[in-house]
C-alpha cells in the first residue's frame, strides 16, 4: 500500500496527455484506502467540474504549497472504463517490478497517438442507367472523351473504384468533380483499416475433439461459466492437441460475446500456427507483433475496441490490446524466456496476464509440453488447475534416447566433435535417405570452464555456480565477485585439458564435410537468419530434402514437423548447466525434451543421442526418459533448499554508473542500507515476526561488468515473500529519490530469467 497525502492524477485520459498528471490532496476519509490506479472524481479546470481521472501515484511530497491544492472528491466505484484497466495494470507493473509509471504506461498503452485511417474511395452512380445512357450520347457528341470512358462504365455498373477510375481510364479528379456536380456521380470515401497479415483461406470447423481434449475444453468452460477463475495449466507433449484445445476454447469465449488474446513466443508465430487460427476464424483474427508499424498497431487497437475480432494473436505485446469484454488469455509454450521484458518494465507475461485476468475477470490458461517450474509449482499447490494430454495425435512413437559419455570418448581416442554411436547413427540414415539434426547447445558457450578428460567444471566455493573465464586467465564468479587464477590442471584429476568447449556451427558443419564427403548441409544459427525470411527459407528447403543433415542452436528444436528426420544429435548437452544461473538445469532439461521431441515425428521411429560430460547429471538423464515429474522433484529440491525461485523470490538491484567508483560507492550505500531495513538481512523491522528472512547477496560487480563504458553493479535479495522484496524496492527507489541528479541509475529485475 502506497503512502502519502497526495495523489498525482491523469484526468481523462482520452482528451489529456497521458504524461501530464495533477497534484491533488486525498481526504481524510480516502487515507489509506485509495490505491495507485484507482479511478477517481476531483474538481478540474476554472469551473471546478467533476471530471474522472485515475490516480498514478501516491506521495508524501506536495508539489505546490498546501493551501494551493484541490482535494479529490471520491473514489468512482461502478464502469470502470477500458483505459483505467490498463492504468491499473500500469500501476500494478510498477508496483510489483519497479519502473517508473510512465514506463509502465507506455507499456500498456503502446499506441497513444489516434492515426489517421487509411482510405479507399468509390465512385457511386447516382442516376439511372438511361439517364447515364443519354449523357453518355451528349458527351460523345461533344468529344468529351474521358466523361464518356466513365458513364460508359457507369452504365453496366453502379459503383467503381476510384482508383480504377483514375488509373485505368485515365480520368482527371477536376472531369469526376465536374459529373459530381452535374449529378450523374457521387464520389465517397470509405476508410479501411491496414491489414498487417493478409492470409486469404476458406474457413474450416474444428477436428472433432478426442476425448481428453474434450474434457479439458468442457471443464475450462463450465468453470468459465459457472465464475471459477483459477487458472489453468494444460501439460502435454508437442502434437498431443493443445493447440486444437486452444482453438476450441476461444471458440467457445466467443460464442460467448468474448474476446481472447491467445499469446506466444514470438519464434512460435510461424505461418502455420497463423494459418490454423485464420482457418477457424476468418477476419475475426488479428496478429500483433513488433514488426508491425505503428498505424497498422493502431488499426488492430480500434478493430478489438469497436469489437470487431474475437481473438489477437502475438507475443507478450498482445496482452495490451484493449477488448471490451476481455474473456479469456492463452499462454501457450509458457516455459519461454522470451516472455520476460528486458526493458523497463521488465515484466514478466505470465504473471501480467494472470492479473490482468483477473482485472478483467478473464480465464487464463497456459500451454507447455515442458511447464515453467513456476507453473508447475503452482499447479501442484492448486493455484493451477492442472490438465494434462498424453497422447501424440499426429502419430509416431518417443523416440529411443542414448546418452553418450564424451569423457570415454576421449580415453578411447576419439577427438572428434561426434561420438562413434552418433556417426554409425548418421550413416545408417544417408543409406536410408532419411535426415538428421544435429542440435548444439550454445548457451554458456562463452564462458564456463571444464575439464575436457574428466568433466571437472570450475566453480565459485561460495556460490554453486560455475566460474566464468573473463581475459588474463582469471576465474570470476558472477554472483558474488570471487576471483581466482586459471589453474593449469584439472584440479580433480590433474589432467591439461582444462579448456573452454569451443565448437560453432560453422566448425560443426566442417568436420561433417571432413567425416561425410559429398553430405549436404544446412547451417541455422544468428549468422544465417538475419532476416525472418531466412529462417523459414532454410526450414522449408530441410523439409523438400534440400539437405541431409540440418546444423544449428537452439532455433531449429522448434516449429516445424520433419516427417523424414529419424535422428537427433545433441553434440554437448550439458554446455547450458554452465551457466552461472540457477535455471540452467530447467533450461537444459527443456531444450533437450524438445530437441528429442524433434526426431520419429512421421511414422518412422525416430533416435536420439544426448552427447554429453555429464552424464550423470538429473537433468539430463530425466531428459533422455522424457520423466518430467521425475526432473521437477528433483529440481524443486534444489531450488527449495537454496530459495531460489518459484520456492522462493529473488530481486535483481543492477546500479549503473559511467563512473566506477560511483557506481561502487552507490552499490555499497544501497547494500548497506537493505541490511539495515531487514535488520542484517533477517527481516524487515517493521513487518510483523514470522516473516521470513531475506538474503543479500553482494555488492558485486555484474558478469558484464561494463557495457559502453558504464560500470555494472548488482545485489541480490532473496525472500520467500514477495511483498518484503517490493518494500525493499520502495524504499530504495525512495532512497536513490533522494540523491543529486547524478549519472547514476538504479534497476529492479524480480525474479530475473538471466543472471547480471
Ligand atoms: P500441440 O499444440 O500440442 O503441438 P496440435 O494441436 O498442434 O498439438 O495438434 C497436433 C496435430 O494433431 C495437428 O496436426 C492437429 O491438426 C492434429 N490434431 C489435434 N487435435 C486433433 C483431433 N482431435 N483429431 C485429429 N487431429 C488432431
Ligand atoms: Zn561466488
Ligand atoms: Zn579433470
Amino acid at each position: 500500500m502506497a503512502q502519502g497525502r497526495y495523489a498525482n492524477i491523469i484526468i481523462d485520459i482520452s482528451h489529456e496527455k497521458v504524461d501530464k498528471t495533477f497534484q491533488y490532496k486525498i481526504p481524510e476519509k480516502l487515507l489509506g484506502v485509495l490505491e495507485e490506479g484507482m479511478c477517481v472524481l476531483a474538481p478540474f479546470g476554472k469551473g471546478s467540474h467533476l471530471r474522472q481521472g485515475y490516480v498514478v501515484e501516491i506521495t508524501e511530497k506536495a508539489e505546490f504549497p498546501d493551501h494551493k491544492q484541490k482535494y479529490i472528491e471520491d473514489i468512482l466505484r461502478d464502469s470502470v472504463p477500458v483505459e483505467a484497466d490498463a492504468i491499473r495494470l500500469a500501476a500494478w507493473m510498477k508496483r510489483n517490478y519497479g519502473s517508473t509509471m510512465i514506463a509502465a504506461l507506455r507499456t500498456v498503452l503502446p499506441v497513444k497517438r489516434s492515426m489517421k485511417p487509411k482510405e479507399k474511395k468509390k465512385i457511386l452512380r447516382r442516376m439511372t442507367p438511361e439517364e447515364v445512357r443519354s449523357l453518355l450520347g451528349e458527351s460523345i457528341r461533344k468529344r468529351q472523351w474521358a466523361k464518356a470512358r466513365v458513364l460508359s462504365e457507369l452504365c453496366s455498373e453502379p459503383v467503381l473504384p476510384y482508383s480504377l477510375v483514375t488509373g485505368k481510364l485515365n480520368v482527371s479528379p477536376a472531369t469526376l468533380r465536374s459529373l459530381e456536380s452535374e449529378g450523374a456521380l457521387s464520389i465517397e470515401s470509405e476508410s479501411y483499416y491496414r491489414n498487417p497479415v493478409k492470409i486469404e483461406t476458406a474457413r474450416e470447423g474444428g477436428k472433432q475433439l478426442s476425448d481428453e481434449q474434450r474434457r479439458i475444453v468442457e471443464k475450462i468452460l463450465s468453470d468459465f461459466d459457472a465464475g471459477k477463475r483459477s487458472p489453468s495449466l494444460i501439460f502435454g507433449i508437442t502434437g498431443s492437441g493443445k493447440t486444437e484445445v486452444y482453438l476450441s476454447l476461444i471458440e467457445g469465449v466467443a460464442a460467448r460475446g468474448k474476446q481472447s488474446i491467445m499469446l506466444i513466443p514470438e519464434i512460435a508465430l510461424t505461418y502455420q500456427t497463423l494459418m490454423r487460427f485464420y482457418k477457424r476464424f476468418g477476419d475475426r483474427v488479428s496478429v500483433m507483433n513488433s514488426s508491425l508499424s505503428a498505424g497498422e498497431k493502431y488499426d488492430q487497437y480500434e478493430r478489438a475496441k469497436k469489437g470487431e475480432i474475437d481473438v489477437i494473436i502475438g507475443p507478450r505485446s498482445a496482452l495490451f490490446v484493449p477488448f471490451p469484454e476481455l474473456g479469456m488469455i492463452v499462454m501457450d509454450e509458457e516455459h519461454e524466456s522470451g516472455y520476460k521484458s528486458e526493458t523497463m518494465p521488465r515484466f514478466h507475461a505470465r504473471e501480467t496476464a494472470q492479473e490482468l485476468a483477473r482485472i478483467k475477470d478473464a480465464a487464463f490458461v497456459l500451454g507447455s509440453a515442458t511447464p515453467s517450474m513456476e507453473a508447475y509449482y503452482r499447479a501442484r499447490k492448486g493455484e493451477y488447475e492442472l490438465f494434462t494430454l498424453t497422447r501424440r495425435l499426429t502419430g509416431g512413437t518417443l523416440a529411443q534416447t542414448s546418452i553418450v559419455d564424451l569423457r570415454k570418448e576421449l580415453k578411447s581416442g576419439n577427438r572428434s566433435i561426434f561420438s562413434r554411436k552418433l556417426q554409425e547413427l548418421m550413416e545408417e540414415r544417408l543409406k536410408k535417405k532419411e535426415q538428421t539434426m544435429l542440435f548444439l547447445n550454445r548457451r554458456g558457450y562463452a564462458g564456463f570452464v571444464s575439464c575436457r578428460s574428466c568433466g571437472y567444471v570450475m566453480k565459485c566455493p561460495h556460490c554453486d555456480v560455475s566460474l566464468s573465464h573473463h581475459t588474463g586467465e582469471r576465474l570470476v564468479c558472477h554472483y558474488c565477485g570471487y576471483e581466482a587464477a586459471k589453474p593449469a590442471r584439472c584440479p580433480s584429476c590433474a589432467s591439461p585439458y582444462l579448456l573452454g568447449f569451443k565448437a560453432g556451427t560453422q566448425q560443426i558443419e566442417e568436420q561433417l564435410s571432413k567425416r561425410f564427403p559429398g553430405i549436404r548441409v544446412l547451417r541455422m544459427d544468428k549468422d544465417t537468419t538475419g532476416t525472418k525470411d531466412s529462417y523459414e527459407k532454410i526450414l522449408t528447403a530441410f523439409a523438400a530434402g534440400e539437405a541431409e543433415v540440418l546444423v544449428g542452436t537452439q532455433m531449429i528444436v522448434k516449429g516445424h514437423d520433419f516427417p523424414n528426420v529419424t535422428l537427433v544429435g545433441v553434440l554437448a548437452a550439458d554446455l547450458s548447466l554452465n551457466d552461472s544461473d540457477y535455471r540452467s538445469s530447467e533450461r537444459t532439461f527443456q531444450l533437450l525434451v524438445q530437441a528429442a521431441g524433434r526426431a520419429g515425428r512421421g511414422n518412422k521411429p525416430g533416435e536420439v543421442v544426448i552427447q554429453t560430460y555429464r552424464p550423470e547429471h538429473y537433468s539430463i538423464i530425466r531428459a533422455a526418459s522424457q520423466d518430467y515429474e521425475a526432473f521437477y522433484k528433483e529440481e524443486i529440491l534444489y531450488r527449495e533448499l537454496a530459495g531460489y525461485p518459484p520456492a522462493a523470490h529473488m530481486m535483481a538491484v543492477l546500479i549503473t554508473s559511467p563512473n566506477e567508483k560511483k557506481g561502487e560507492g552507490l552499490a555499497g550505500e544501497i547494500t548497506r542500507r537493505i541490511r539495515e531495513l531487514t535488520g542484517g538481512g533477517k527481516t524487515i523491522a517493521a513487518q510483523p515476526s514470522g516473516f521470513p528472512a531475506v538474503k543479500i547477496i553482494g555488492p558485486a560487480k555484474a558478469s558484464i561488468g561494463k557495457i559502453n563504458d558504464v560500470y555494472r553493479f548488482v545485489i541480490y535479495c532473496k525472500s520467500a515473500d514477495y511483498r518484503q522484496l517490493t518494500v525493499i524496492k520502495d524504499k530504495i527507489e525512495q532512497y536513490v529519490g533522494t540523491l543529486m541528479p547524478g549519472e547514476e541509475s538504479v534497476q529492479f529485475d524480480f525474479n530475473p530469467i538471466n543472471s547480471y
